[in-house]
């Protein structure tokens, strides 16, 4: 299936979309196994299905046990500030939101914010 919504930011076309994240994972599964192509199954933001992107620009993540999110989901944190800009540019390049870096009051690593419009 191909995303109305969401474009590759280097091909300019259309990204694959998947409706579950199990969906996405078995496709991920056949390009490594087929393709020797790793991939990563995301969550979009803009059309909330799935994608995939290759697994060397994922980063880890972890769930901050004390912040939450806008929508009230704890946030990822990651455990240097370098992973959280790359997973910052990752997601301004795929999806257009600009992203702030900070570090967690708590000690939780590093989250990121919608950076303020001045
Ligand atoms: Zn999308
Ligand atoms: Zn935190």
């Amino acid at each position: 299936m191909k995303s109305e919504t969401c474009l590759g930011k280097v091909s300019g076309k259309p990204l694959s979309f998947y409706y579950t994240e199990f969906e996405a994972q078995s496709a991920a599964e056949y390009s490594k196994n087929v393709y020797d192509n790793e991939l990563a199954p995301y969550e979009c933001q803009r059309c909330n299905y799935w994608h995939l992107s290759p697994k060397c620009r994922m980063t880890p993540s972890q769930k901050c046990s004390k912040c939450t999110s806008a929508t009230n989901e704890y946030k990822n944190s990651y455990l240097t500030s370098k992973e959280a800009k790359i997973r910052a540019s990752i997601i301004y390049e795929e999806q257009g939101i600009a992203l702030e870096v900070y570090k967690c009051r708590h000690g939780n690593g590093w989250h990121l914010t919608k950076a303020r419009n001045y």
